[in-house]
């Protein structure tokens, strides 16, 4: 498998992954928070839709760009952050599993709170893992792969994700923030303990307010399922914000519309609007004003 050096350290889940081996169909990427579990998934899951030649991914064909930019629909995420995967869930994803991809080669099932199946979800689970269709993938994330049944254990490649070295996490954060000071990679690789997740939430002041959090929900769903005149007000609203604010709120909407896979949105329109919204992030660099932001983003919002 290519692009390996996304994930820091651990060398031997990466030795595992290297080339001259086949992908599993199924995997369990264990290790705490921030040690690069999402990262790693990522990657699988680009490798196992890529329909590029030679060493998947190849980064860029369009499975794989889909897959990177979050809109693959074949790339299916599995439950809410903070809820359970129920029985229902994944029966429901059993049912799913049995309809051929849309565009890839394979399907692949993203769980990244894999741990929190209970018995009967991890069994309804189990007999797709045994008896599934070939061209179905799982990648299931947990803190503690102790906490998924020895069962689907046996029908899963683990790999365990470790903190790494001070120097590695410096590295992985220099190459990260290429204009931060020596000295603050330095302090967040040291406080980090080793999880670059952590250090990335550091020099990024802890992550974006709740309040820009909400807000941003609320523009992606006006802006990809109306209603319309809603969209308008909102959009008319962003005029008297900060630029700063605007900036962060533009950014947080790209990255919840790249992430809102389980939701009912068409990839093709999620993709435009992403576009659009990082376009209209960039004019905010060139000291355009929130008015004519609030305007492009009117007059666009109903042409994805
Ligand atoms: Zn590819």
């Amino acid at each position: 498998m290519r692009g390996l050096e996304v994930l820091a350290g651990n060398p031997q889940a990466k030795h595992r992954l290297s080339a001259g081996r086949g992908l599993s169909h199924a995997y369990i990427l264990s290790g705490p928070a921030g040690s690069g579990k999402h990262t790693l998934a990522g990657l699988l899951a680009r490798a196992l839709v890529c329909s590029g030649r030679g060493e998947a991914p190849c980064g860029a064909c369009p499975d794989c760009r889909k897959a990177a930019a979050g809109v693959h629909p074949d790339v299916i995420t599995i439950g809410e952050a903070g809820k359970d995967i129920s029985v229902a869930m994944v029966r429901a994803l059993r049912s799913d599993a049995y309809i051929r991809p849309n565009e890839a080669p394979r399907k692949v099932y993203l769980l990244p709170d894999a741990h929190t199946m209970n018995q009967s979800a991890q069994n309804a689970l189990l007999k797709l893992l045994e008896e599934g269709p070939p061209y179905a993938a799982f990648l299931l994330l947990a803190e503690n792969a102790g906490a998924i049944l020895p069962t689907v254990r046996s029908r899963c490649e683990t790999l365990t994700l470790s903190p790494v070295t001070e120097a590695e996490a410096r590295a992985a954060l220099a190459a990260r923030f290429p204009d931060r000071p020596a000295q603050e990679i330095a302090d967040a690789a040291r406080r980090c303990e080793g999880l670059i997740g952590r250090g990335i939430a550091l020099l990024e002041g802890g992550g974006r307010t709740r309040e820009v959090q909400d807000q941003a929900a609320r523009l992606a769903a006006l802006l990809l399922e109306g209603p319309e005149l809603t969209a308008l007000e909102f959009c008319t609203g962003l005029e008297k914000w900060e630029r700063e604010d605007l900036c962060a709120l533009l950014e947080e909407t790209v990255e919840q519309v790249r992430a809102g896979l389980g939701r009912p949105w068409e990839p093709r329109r999620a993709m435009a609007l992403i576009g659009r919204l990082e376009e209209v992030r960039r004019s905010l660099d060139f000291h355009v004003g929130a008015g004519h932001v609030a305007g492009w983003l009117c007059a666009g919002s109903f042409s994805f």
